[in-house]
C-alpha cells in the first residue's frame, strides 16, 4: 500500500521543506493527462492510475476499426509523458473501489492512499440493456475494440473471398453500425470507403455488392447535435459511398446474428458494430447519490464532487455538471475534458476555488471520408474538401508526440494517393498460453 500522507518536497533542487500532497488521479485520457500535466510540482505528488499505460486518441479510433492507422500511431506511453515531470507516477490497474471514508483506491494491483481524488475515467459502452449485446456487438469505444473489431472485418473480408455461395457470401459481408452520432458515420463512411475503393483492387474474388453496409440512427437526422446543414451533407456523402441509411429506426435485439429493430423486421447481420450509446464509467464504492444522468457524477461549477467538496472531484466526459445552458451536462467530447482539466489545474494550484469552469465551444466536426467532411463553427457550418482538410489539420496538431504526428500525416498522404495501406493484418490471439479463440 502507498501512503498519501504528506510529505517532503526532495526536487531538483533538494527539499525544500514544505509538505507535498498526494493527488490521485483515475484515467489518463483528455482530462485526466492534461491536469497531471499541469499540477504544480512544488504542491503535489500526482499518482496517475490507468488500466492501459498509454494515452489515447478516441477521435481516430474508427481509423484503426478501418486499417487506417496503427494503434501505435495514435497512442503515447504515459512513462515516456511523464519522463521529466517528477511529480507524476503512473500506476497500471482497473478500479476496483473508492472508500471515500479511508480516502483509498483499490485498483487490480494495489491500494492507494490519496489526500485528493480525482476521477477522469470517461464513459463505457451503453447496451441499454439489451441482452445478447456485450457478447455479440464489436465496438470501437477503446484502442483494444478498435484493433479487435478490424479483425474481424478482415476475417469477414477472406472467409467471403473464399465462400463460392452467393448467399452466404452476402451474409459474411452484412455489416450493420448501430448509431448516427459522429463514431457511427465515421466507421460507416470508412466501410463505404473500403467497399468502393479497396475490394475492386485488393479482393478480386469479391463483387462490391456482395457487400453491405447499412447504417440505422433512431432519430429523425444524423449527427444530431451538429446543424441541420451538416447532417443532411453527412447522408449524402454516405449514399455517396453506398451505405444505406435508415434514418427512425431502433434496434430491439441481436441474437444469433439476427437483428431485430422496433418495428419488428428482422434480417441477418454478420457483424454488428455498436456506437449508439455509452455511460459513465462505473467507478464502485462511490455513493449512490452522486451518481446522476447517464452514470455521470454530479459535480458542482469547480468540478468537485457533490458532498466531497474537499477532496474528490470529476472531469470530462464522466463529470456531471447542470448548468442553466448545460442542463443536461456538458458534451461528451474532448473540448469540456480539456478545459475542466486545465481549469481545475488552475484552481488547485491556487490552493483555492475562485474559478468557474465555462464551457468555450470551439464548435465541432466530423468526417466521412476522402474529401468529405461538414465542420459547424459558431457561425458558419460547411462541408467538403476544405471541411475534410480541416478535420486532419485539427486532429495531427492534437495528436501527442512528434512521431505520431509524422506516422499518421504520412499514412493519410499515402492513402490519399495510392489507396494502399500495408495495415490490413489480421492479428489473431495466440494459441499459447492456452485460451479459447475468439473465432472458434
Ligand atoms: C470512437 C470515438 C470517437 C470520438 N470522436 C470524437 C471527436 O471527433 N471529437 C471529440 O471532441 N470527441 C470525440 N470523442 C469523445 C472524446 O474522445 C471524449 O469526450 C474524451 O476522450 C473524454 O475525455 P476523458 O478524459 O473524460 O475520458 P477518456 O479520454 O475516455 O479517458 C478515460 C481514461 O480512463 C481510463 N479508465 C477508464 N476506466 C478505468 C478504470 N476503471 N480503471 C482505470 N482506468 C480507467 C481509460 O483507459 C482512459 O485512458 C470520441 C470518442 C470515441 C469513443
Amino acid at each position: 500500500m502507498s501512503s498519501g500522507n504528506f510529505k517532503l518536497i526532495r526536487g531538483c533542487s533538494g527539499y525544500k521543506g514544505m509538505k507535498r500532497e498526494t493527488i490521485v488521479i483515475i484515467g489518463g485520457g483528455f482530462a485526466g493527462m492534461n491536469l497531471a500535466k499541469r499540477l504544480d510540482s512544488n504542491r503535489y505528488e500526482v499518482k496517475l492510475i490507468d488500466r492501459n499505460n498509454f494515452h489515447s486518441f478516441p477521435p481516430l479510433f474508427y481509423q484503426i476499426a478501418s486499417s487506417g492507422l496503427d494503434a501505435s500511431n495514435i497512442s503515447f506511453p504515459f512513462r515516456r509523458e511523464f519522463k521529466k515531470k517528477r511529480n507524476v507516477t503512473y500506476h497500471m490497474g482497473h478500479v476496483k473501489n473508492i472508500d471515500v471514508e479511508k480516502h483509498e483506491v483499490t485498483t487490480s494491483y494495489e491500494t492507494i492512499k490519496y489526500d485528493r481524488l480525482v476521477i477522469s475515467a470517461g464513459t463505457t459502452n451503453n447496451f441499454f440493456g439489451m441482452s445478447g449485446l456485450s457478447e455479440n456487438v464489436f465496438c470501437i469505444k477503446t484502442v483494444a475494440e478498435a484493433a479487435h473489431t478490424r479483425d474481424e472485418i478482415l476475417d469477414r473480408l477472406e472467409r467471403g473471398a473464399l465462400q463460392p455461395d452467393v448467399k452466404r457470401r452476402r451474409e459474411l459481408l452484412s455489416f450493420l453500425v448501430v448509431g448516427g452520432g459522429p463514431s457511427g458515420v465515421e466507421i460507416a463512411g470508412a466501410l463505404g470507403e473500403m467497399k468502393r475503393d479497396i475490394l475492386p483492387r485488393e479482393y478480386p474474388e469479391l463483387d462490391p455488392d456482395d457487400v453491405s453496409i447499412t447504417l440505422v440512427e433512431g432519430n429523425d437526422r444524423l449527427l444530431a447535435a451538429m446543424s441541420e446543414k451538416s447532417s443532411s451533407k453527412a447522408l449524402d456523402y454516405l449514399h455517396n459511398l453506398m451505405v444505406d441509411v435508415r434514418l427512425n429506426t431502433t434496434m430491439k435485439g441481436y441474437s444469433d446474428k439476427i437483428v431485430t429493430y422496433g418495428d419488428g423486421h428482422s434480417e441477418y447481420r454478420e457483424t454488428l458494430i455498436w456506437t449508439a450509446g455509452v455511460c459513465g464509467e462505473p467507478m464502485p464504492g462511490l455513493p449512490q447519490e452522486v451518481i446522476g444522468r447517464g452514470g455521470r457524477l454530479k459535480v458542482d461549477e469547480y468540478n468537485r464532487l457533490i458532498g466531497y467538496e474537499e477532496s474528490i472531484y470529476a472531469l470530462g466526459d464522466i463529470a456531471l455538471m447542470q448548468t442553466e445552458e448545460y442542463p443536461n451536462g456538458h458534451p461528451q467530447v474532448a473540448q469540456p475534458a480539456i478545459q475542466q482539466a486545465i481549469n481545475l489545474a488552475g484552481n488547485l494550484n491556487a490552493g483555492e476555488f475562485k474559478t468557474k469552469f465555462v464551457y468555450n465551444d470551439k464548435g465541432s466536426m466530423a468526417t466521412v471520408g476522402k474529401n468529405k467532411a461538414v465542420v459547424d463553427l459558431a457561425k458558419v457550418s460547411f462541408g467538403g474538401s476544405l471541411a475534410w482538410w480541416a478535420w486532419m489539420f485539427i486532429h495531427l496538431i492534437s495528436l501527442i508526440g512528434m512521431r505520431n504526428k509524422l506516422n499518421v500525416m504520412l499514412n493519410w498522404i499515402w492513402n490519399y494517393c495510392t489507396y494502399s495501406t500495408s495495415l490490413r493484418l489480421l492479428l489473431r490471439p495466440t494459441k499459447y498460453p492456452l485460451r479459447r479463440h475468439w473465432g472458434d
